[in-house]
């Protein structure tokens, strides 16, 4: 396996790795796209407590070249699929009840275990989802996205026309607004920066407001003075979360949603005086065929977002360049390497 690896804090080097493909169940898969996420450039930052060296991108889609299993009817050579990004880590106590959604130590690709940015990976055959033809490559780079925010959803238990805010309007938070508006609940944005609030907009999401002073009279107008009772604060955004206690109302679920793991301050006053509930969601795991599922009735809409893309041999020069001028717009921290 050749690939690109982050060896230090802003150092990048190539890798040859040699990869096992000895177990009777697994599947070896040729690598055509690999995106990288702004985790991936908080890793290559040095912004991230990562064990170096490791391989980056998160999310990478390919297409299947080998299975050690020939009888297998299911995973076919030259099938496109979606290696899935988290793997549970089946040791500990929760994978050991048969939780494996709630496992205490997933194994994360470019975070704890080694990412995508490479020409081929071996994986389990119960690691991979199968891509239809109707959800195309670059629909399939968010999958993984989709299926973070199907997993927002799920926890807030949404009920047909009630308001959910969303603090915070990254790419991650213009797509759980779409869900939000597929499951008929009502979605509003609030950010700090106009640009997200006009792809948010083009998104098709009705309410989005700007984060100044007025903003928790505007969603008390908007809810009836109760404020809402979902809210979702993104963790890739850059926004006080006192914002999101803010527009909580009486006993709300507050859901903290994102890949990351940065190191919030919230003010618990707020919080007990509301009486909230809080919930974490970090990863996609387990509903990765229901996001296929929604990309491939088209339920998020992907077209509004641009991400940049480059061939592999570019690749380096653009993970500085994209490090180097991180924004909190939508789409900042990302970049599509098209592997082969
Ligand atoms: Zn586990």
């Amino acid at each position: 396996m050749d690939g690109i690896q982050i060896t230090a804090a802003k150092k990048l080097s190539t890798v040859t790795k040699k990869e096992d493909f000895s177990s009777i169940e697994s599947t070896k898969v040729i690598i055509t796209k690999a995106m990288l996420i702004r985790e991936d450039f908080n890793a290559y930052l040095g912004n991230e407590k990562i064990q170096y060296p490791i391989i980056p991108a998160r999310i990478g889609i390919g297409k299947i070249s080998a299975v050690s299993d020939e009888e297998n009817q299911t995973l076919v050579r030259g099938m496109r699929v979606f290696p899935h990004p988290e793997r549970a880590c089946g040791k500990c106590f929760e994978c050991f009840q048969g939780e494996k959604q709630h496992c205490a130590a997933f194994n994360i690709a470019g975070k704890n275990t080694d990412g995508f940015l490479r020409d081929f990976v071996v994986v389990d055959n119960n690691e991979i989802s199968l891509l239809p033809p109707s959800v195309t490559d670059f629909q399939a780079l968010f999958i993984e996205h989709v299926a973070l925010c199907v997993n927002v959803v799920d926890l807030l238990k949404l009920k047909k026309g009630e308001h959910v805010v969303i603090v915070g309007g990254d790419l991650l938070g213009i797509f759980l607004a779409q869900l939000v508006i597929y499951y008929q609940g009502v979605p509003i944005i609030v950010d700090n920066n106009e640009n997200n609030l006009k792809l948010a907009q083009s998104a098709g999401v009705y309410y989005t407001l700007f984060a100044d002073n007025r903003v928790e009279k505007s969603v008390s107008d908007l809810t009836g003075a109760r404020l809402s009772k979902k809210v979702v604060y993104m963790t890739g955004s850059n926004l006080n979360t006192d914002i999101a206690l803010k527009l909580a109302g009486q006993h709300a679920t507050l859901c903290f949603a994102g890949f990351g793991t940065p190191n919030l301050k919230v003010n618990f006053n707020v919080a007990l005086i509301k009486q909230l509930n809080f919930n974490c969601v970090t990863n996609g795991y387990g509903n990765i065929d229901s996001a296929i599922n929604l990309l491939a009735n088209n339920a998020v809409d992907t077209s509004v977002f641009t991400v940049p893309s480059v061939k592999q041999a570019q690749a380096m020069e653009a993970i500085k360049e994209t490090a180097s001028n991180l924004t909190f717009d939508a789409t900042s921290g990302m970049l599509i390497v098209e592997v082969i």
